[in-house]
């Protein structure tokens, strides 16, 4: 579902045309299981190459690289914070790496980006209000960027799609 210039879909992220993919990444940066292991296995092994000289990255925070073999040209690698409760600035640092993915976006020019689902995966952050924060940032960010055309949500899995549908629905008409 397309509203403004978000777009809620289901599937693969490897497999998007878009100028940018965003991977649910770790510190370290060298690949893992997830999004993080698809990405690795489409891009090919130039892409841990080049994530081996980026000295990882802190959680919230966000890097750049190319896309090497997949129909993504850049991949914007971002560290989700573990889900240890809520009361460890979980909301707060999930939000940041919306913000500073989006930022770096803005940086290189691209117009059009995928997210995936961050933390809400092995990192155990509760779908519904991840849903929240990333809809609420993409959509704030947005709203004072004309760069980026399209941001797309997208999620692996039914239930994850027809979660983020509904947020959408409701940061839509609210
Ligand atoms: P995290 O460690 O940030 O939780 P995960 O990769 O475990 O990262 O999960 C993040 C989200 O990405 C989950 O919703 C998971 O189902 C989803 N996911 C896994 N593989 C893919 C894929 N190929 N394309 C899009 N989303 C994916």
């Amino acid at each position: 579902m397309m509203k403004g210039r978000i777009e809620v879909t289901q599937g693969d992220i490897t497999r998007l045309h878009v100028d940018a993919i965003v991977n649910a990444a770790n510190n370290t940066l060298l690949g893992g299981g997830g999004v993080d292991g698809a990405i690795h296995r489409a891009a090919g092994p130039a892409l841990l190459e080049e994530c081996r000289t980026l000295n990882g990255c802190a959680t919230g925070e966000a890097k750049i690289t190319r896309g090497y073999n997949l129909p993504a040209k850049w991949v914007i690698h971002t560290v989700g914070p573990v889900w240890r409760g809520g009361g460890n600035r979980e909301d707060e640092l999930l939000a940041n790496c919306y913000r500073n993915s989006l930022s770096l976006a803005e940086k290189y020019d691209i117009k059009t980006i995928a997210f995936p689902a961050i933390s809400t995966g092995v990192y155990r952050f509760p779908v519904e209000r991840a849903a929240e924060i990333a809809v609420r940032e993409i959509k704030n960010f947005l709203e004072r960027n004309t760069v980026i055309e399209k941001v797309t949500l997208v999620c692996f899995g039914e239930a994850s799609y027809q979660k983020h549908l509904a947020v959408l629905e409701k940061f839509i008409n609210q």
